[in-house]
């Protein structure tokens, strides 16, 4: 497994054998199962597999979310060489954004509501590190998570309204064994906290029963979803959002494919989940 810093590294790699297909995992890090069955996937699929690590400062909103987002390199090493990955791009902010930088990319409509309204300026950030990454792996084929529904289907759209030349592969999101959707977060957790926090997929699945058995109201479905969530101390919740899938615009009544999505902090941690129904 090779480890670079550069893109001009990360290209000579690419190119070396310009025939075989690549397939591009990026993460900030502090690697997880959830992490892990995106790479397993994209090892299934390509020739080569690639993995970047970059907690990216220009996508976080909150200073202090980024100080103390967890930092793992060597272990995230360990666990990538053990998955057999060819190559791992490790870049610095300096190499991502050098002194005079001022190119961004922005997606429209779809980055407003959610996260995008509690975390502004987030995806400015994030659509315009996944281009660079895209530019300088270029990837047959590139893996993100359903645990951050917004940010695939924010990408999706990148994808397609610049024509980039690959094709974005949906991974479902991985949990814990109680319920608990996977997050580099989770150790940031107190323990009350982590045993409080399974509430979120909880309230998610008793969101689903409701609609299976005939509820279509959506302010129901989330009154159903916060009652859950309050009976527990360390909650706050940003939002609960009820979606149609192509504009993640709110819905009034749930009639086909939704998105069901949520954001709580429990203490100063703030965790996201969701569950697509009627796909
Ligand atoms: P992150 O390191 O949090 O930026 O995540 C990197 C990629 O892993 C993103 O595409 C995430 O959606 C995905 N991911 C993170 N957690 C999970 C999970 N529990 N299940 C599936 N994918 C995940």
């Amino acid at each position: 497994m090779k480890v670079y810093q550069t893109p001009d590294e990360i290209r000579s790699q690419r190119w070396a054998k310009p025939t075989q297909s690549w397939g591009l995992v990026p993460t900030m890090g502090s690697l997880h199962e959830g992490h892990l069955n995106l790479v397993r996937t994209a090892r299934s699929q390509n020739d080569k597999v690639g993995v970047s690590i970059f907690i990216n400062p220009a996508q976080f909103n909150n200073p202090e979310d980024l100080e103390k987002y967890p930092r793992d390199l060597k272990k995230d090493l360990t666990l990538l060489e053990k998955e057999k990955v060819d190559l791992v791009w490790t870049p610095t902010p300096e190499i991502v954004y050098p002194a005079g930088f001022q190119t961004h990319v922005e997606v429209d409509e779809i980055t407003r509501p959610l996260e995008g309204a509690y975390r502004l300026g987030h995806f400015k950030g994030v659509t315009t590190v996944v281009a660079k990454l895209f530019n300088v792996f270029q990837p047959t084929k590139a893996y993100f998570g359903q645990k951050d529904a917004q940010q695939l289907f924010v990408i999706e759209r990148m994808v397609k309204d610049l024509n980039f030349n690959l094709e974005i592969v949906r991974c479902p999101i991985l949990r814990e064994p109680d319920g608990l959707a996977m997050s580099s977060r989770n150790v940031r957790l107190s323990s009350a906290a982590r045993q409080q926090a399974v509430c979120l997929n909880q309230a998610l699945l008793s969101a689903k029963d409701a609609v299976k058995n005939g509820e279509t109201d959506s302010e129901k479905i989330k009154t159903v979803i916060s009652q859950m969530i309050h009976l527990n101390a360390a909650a706050k919740i940003d939002y609960i959002s009820i979606a149609e899938l192509d504009t993640l615009n709110e819905v009034k009544k749930v009639r086909g494919s939704v998105l069901i999505s949520l954001a709580v902090y429990f203490d100063d941690v703030r965790l996201i989940d969701n569950i697509l129904l009627g796909l």
